[in-house]
């Protein structure tokens, strides 16, 4: 009995929590200029690099999101910040349009896609191992909350744009992950006007 109390807390301390991302108010949001949802689960997993700058920590990310979400806003005119999630190398996963929104990130795919952006430009480097960790653990959420389906497939945004996103070193380890889709990803008829 002591023995199977133990493994289930040792089992219980494995298992990654999915209600830790930093929330919008925490990170100091703007309120967005409008919201429309998508429905899900979500069949595709778009994975972003931000080419902006690195933060190690949550107040160094939470600046970042809010110059990128002005960013977002003020100079590209869109009603929030585009990403659904972002990710630092503090390890911590922040909210931006969260799971039911239709972002503004992978043109054509916003409204059947979840898209995480890790901040920072990963062409000459890897993300560390503490943001990698959060974006295998925010996507297993994701599944876990019926908002990604089992047999997702993963692209980088240069898979369907004229882009160096995700990064050159980012990019070549995603394509090493086991729902990476090696062939072009079919668009769903429903999808249209994102
Ligand atoms: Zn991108």
């Amino acid at each position: 009995m002591a023995t199977y109390i133990v493994l289930l807390l040792c089992f219980a301390r494995g298992v990654m929590s999915c209600d830790n991302a930093v929330t919008r108010d925490q990170w100091g949001a703007r309120p967005s200029r409008g919201i429309n949802l998508m429905s899900t689960p979500v069949g595709f997993v778009f994975i972003h690099h931000t080419a902006m700058s690195y933060c190690f920590d949550q107040n160094a990310c939470s600046q970042e999101l809010r110059v990128i979400q002005n960013y977002h806003m003020d100079n590209r005119s869109w009603d929030d910040l585009g990403y659904n999630f972002l990710i630092g190398e503090d390890g911590r996963v922040y909210e931006a349009r969260g799971w039911d929104r239709i972002g503004a990130h992978t043109y054509g795919w916003n409204d059947v896609a979840v898209a995480f952006s890790i901040m920072g430009n990963f062409n000459d480097r890897l993300p560390n191992d503490k943001a990698l960790t959060a974006l295998k653990n925010v996507i297993a959420c994701g599944i876990k909350m019926g908002k990604i389906t089992h047999n997702y497939k993963m692209y980088g945004h240069r898979d369907v744009r004229q882009t160096e996103c995700p990064g050159n070193s980012l990019y070549a380890l995603i394509k090493t992950w086991d729902h990476f889709g090696h062939t072009k990803p079919i668009k769903p008829t429903s999808s249209s006007q994102y």
